[in-house]
């Protein structure tokens, strides 16, 4: 049973919904700048499970919130620093947006984020934190927090090991006079206002040295991290929300907003699905700067579907490891078309449920699964001026396409063409040499490619006999199969390696190939 399937059904018989009528599913992320693909996980973990209690006939409503109320406490390295520096310590609402046509900063990148969603295919509720706290719905809930205060400490020491100082409260105020938050520090409530100062200097973030006191209630303060956490359950009255494992370990934040939620809030804490990291090259985020890492970077790699499987094949409590610059892509290609071939084969399985699943619901039923060209042949096609990738995919099949085919063929090409001229490593870059290059043959070697010259000199030859001709030279010659297919590749690529010989030489006008081979040997 897939991890979707499995949690949803774990949901439907252990759990109703708080209203009785609903389960409120809740993910959010702060947009401190361009997200991270890993943040995608969320999405898409919340989202599919969204659509297999739908799918139960469980009502559901799945709702993100975009982070915009938190502070803008660091300038990614793609943004003037110059630019940037005098907005540090803000809310990430105040932060100007770095392009013009976006009321803010969080609106900027976070638009860019919903765009990936909206291409995987998750389509939840969004709504932003500011408008969560201007409602005045969090207010009850901040003066519970301010008001036990001191339980907050506790929970925060016992379960997290943070020790606060006595006068310390889970607020954030912005600063009435300069409107930074990061800089400001609460204390003394009095059951209507605290009192702040603006005197902290975390990073660069310059503080105005204001005192005074304000009422911290419809978006005038925020509630820290943790306690903000269990307050948005609470306020929403959130049924499911899982989290990252960075979040989810004992003593994490995870742990100490649950401790909240049951002890300052009298609120059971919602059902957790405690997920794996989605890794870049093996690398756990590195909050976006890596290229190629973002969300957006990573979804322009793949088709919907494609990235879906990115996205959800894995089980929850698995990493996932994609590295654009790596085998890594073509492999998830290949997993795709796998699946897709079991689901021709008539297979009712997990894997065809999964490629069932890299659909949105509203495209799943009567889904056929065309055929497709490998991603890492399509790739090599298109680098290859003198072939057709219609031509070479129709002989790949070994019958004629279907529209659905060259449809998928067509979009695919789109997709290696852009891998190739962005991330691709260089053992996928082809280039045909129209010159014959310079290269020292062995006399070995020279003998395999006259014999080779001499057996295409009696006619057309298919890729597969290429294949079995080149094999028999192994033991004619004889010669290593390594030295020999170094040669072809050096003599046509200029380079040590390249895709299956047999096939590469049909593919190529059979007299060019003569008098490259007899070139070579001279
Ligand atoms: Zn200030």
């Amino acid at each position: 049973m897939l991890w979707a399937d499995r949690i949803a059904s774990e949901i439907r018989d252990t759990r109703t919904p708080r209203d009785g009528k609903t389960f409120l599913i809740r993910d959010e992320k702060t947009i401190s700048g361009r997200v991270h693909v890993g943040s995608m996980r969320g999405v898409a973990i919340h989202g599919l499970v969204a659509e297999m209690l739908a799918e139960q006939g469980v009502a559901n409503e799945f709702r993100f919130e975009i982070g915009d109320f938190d502070p803008f406490d660091s300038i990614p390295n793609y943004l003037d620093v110059g630019k940037f520096r005098e907005h540090l310590g803000k809310p990430l609402c105040a932060v100007p947006s770095p392009e013009p046509g976006f009321a803010n900063y969080a609106e900027y990148f976070g638009t860019e984020f919903i765009e990936v969603h909206k291409k995987a295919g998750f389509s939840p509720n969004y709504y932003r934190a500011t408008e969560l706290y201007r409602s005045g719905k969090m207010d009850s809930l901040i003066k519970t927090a301010l008001e036990r205060a001191s339980d907050v400490r506790k929970i925060l020491k016992e379960v997290s090991g943070s020790e606060k100082d006595w006068s310390w409260l889970p607020v954030s105020v912005v600063c009435e006079k300069c409107g930074k938050m990061m800089t400001t520090r609460a204390y003394d409530f009095d059951g209507e206002t605290v009192g702040y100062t603006c005197d902290k200097h975390p990073d660069d973030a310059v503080s105005c040295g204001h005192a005074g006191r304000t009422a911290p209630w419809k978006g005038t303060a925020k509630l820290f991290w943790k306690v903000d956490w269990a307050a948005k359950w609470v306020a929403q009255g959130v049924d499911i929300e899982g989290g990252g494992k960075d979040h989810s370990t004992k003593g994490g934040s995870r742990d100490v907003a649950n401790h909240i939620a049951r002890k300052v809030f009298n609120y059971e804490p919602p059902f957790d699905i405690p997920y794996e990291f989605f890794l870049v090259g093996g690398k756990k985020m590195s909050s976006s700067k890596g290229r190629g890492s973002s969300a957006k970077d990573m979804c322009d790699l793949f088709p919907p579907q494609v990235f879906r499987l990115a996205l959800i094949g894995k089980d929850i409590r698995e990493q996932i490891d994609v590295d654009p610059a790596g085998e890594s892509v073509p492999r998830l290609y290949d997993w795709y078309d796998e699946l897709g071939t079991g689901v021709r084969e008539g297979k009712a399985d997990d894997y065809s449920r999964l490629y069932t699943l890299c659909e949105p619901p509203k495209n799943r039923a009567g889904l056929t699964a065309p055929w497709q060209m490998r991603f890492r042949e399509v790739a090599f096609i298109v680098q290859m001026p003198h072939l057709e990738l219609h031509k070479e995919a129709g002989k790949a099949k070994g019958a004629e396409l279907t529209e659905d085919e060259i449809q998928r063929l067509e979009e695919r090409a789109r997709y290696a063409k852009f891998w190739l001229a962005t991330y691709a490593p260089e053992e996928f870059k082809y280039e045909l040499q129209e010159e014959t290059p310079e290269v020292e043959l062995s006399q070995v070697q020279k003998k395999a490619l006259t014999v080779l010259a001499d057996y295409l000199q009696t006619g057309e030859r298919t890729g597969e006999e290429l294949h079995l001709r080149l094999h028999e030279l192994k033991t004619e010659i004889p010669i290593q199969p390594k030295e020999l297919f170094h040669a072809i590749y050096r003599i046509f690529l200029n380079r040590d390696s390249g895709p299956k010989a047999g096939w590469f030489l049909a593919g190529l006008p059979r007299d060019f190939v003569i008098t490259r081979l007899n070139e070579a040997v001279q």
